[in-house]
């Protein structure tokens, strides 16, 4: 397989004075998560933390200069594979057990997975290539040797906690469907959302193992009543309260109100 190896694994954008988007960009669409950096007063977040197939606490270094707590939207692969690099580890309770351990191997190749598993994906509207990335980390990389290394949570929390970065309040909401445990982050100050999973302005999955449909319509009742300004989500560019609605509005049409 004639992947080349990529100069830089870690692409960054300055969303704002505060914010920090982070992503992969030899990951395919479907596994390209968005890591979020907040600097605060006290204390920095890192909602998300990527592949793990690259270090990011050694890309992102420059951003790392006071206590940092990284935040799993969800246990997803894509989403926590480099949480075991930074020490303070929040999850919500419903998947700390997820994270706990390390994952069994994940292959990076198309051909190794069930093929139903690669239809649902497709019929979701995501294309798939032959492989999950299309550039190698390094040279010595094995696509078919993947594991996610444990990084068992410090904090697990549940909705209604609190993530206080000293001058940014960010409060956990629950918005399970895609996962039991997905979570947002929210910052009713400022009308901000850091979605995750929960909703994101692409191709949502909710029949992945662990997605609930009618838990999801719960949440997305719930998205079109939060007075939110901006969404920074799991996937995908930002997005203003008005299309946050029309989303979850597409979303309850879908699958039956
Ligand atoms: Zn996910």
């Amino acid at each position: 397989m004639g992947l080349q190896i990529a100069d830089r694994w870690f692409a960054f954008e300055r969303v704002s004075d505060d914010i920090t988007r982070i992503w992969e960009p030899h990951a395919i669409r479907l596994m390209q998560c968005n890591i979020w950096h907040v600097r605060g007063r006290d204390r920095d977040l890192l909602i998300d933390t990527g592949f793990g197939v690259a270090s990011l606490q050694d890309a992102a270094r420059h951003l790392f200069d006071k206590p940092l707590s990284a935040v799993a939207t969800h246990a997803h692969l894509d989403h926590v594979g480099s949480l075991h690099e930074f020490g303070d580890r929040i999850v919500h309770r419903a998947e700390a057990d997820d994270i706990a351990a390390a994952s069994g191997n994940f292959s990076l190749q198309r051909a190794d997975h069930p093929a139903d598993f690669i239809a649902s994906i497709e019929r979701a509207g995501y294309e798939v290539g032959p492989t999950f990335i299309t550039a190698l980390p390094h040279a010595d990389f094995k696509l078919r040797e993947f594991t996610r290394r444990a990084a068992p949570a410090t904090r697990t929390v549940g909705e209604g906690d609190v993530i206080d970065l000293g001058n940014r309040v960010f409060e956990v909401l629950h918005l399970p469907g895609h996962s039991p445990g997905s979570i947002g982050l929210w910052e009713a100050a400022t009308g901000t959302l850091f979605s995750g999973d929960a909703i994101y302005d692409g191709p949502l999955l909710d029949e992945l193992p662990g997605s609930d449909i009618a838990v999801y319509r719960q949440t997305m009742r719930r998205l079109l009543r939060l007075p939110a300004e901006v969404v920074h989500a799991g996937h995908d560019p930002s997005f203003d309260g008005r299309r946050l609605r029309a989303l979850a509005r597409a979303y309850l049409d879908r699958r039956g109100g």
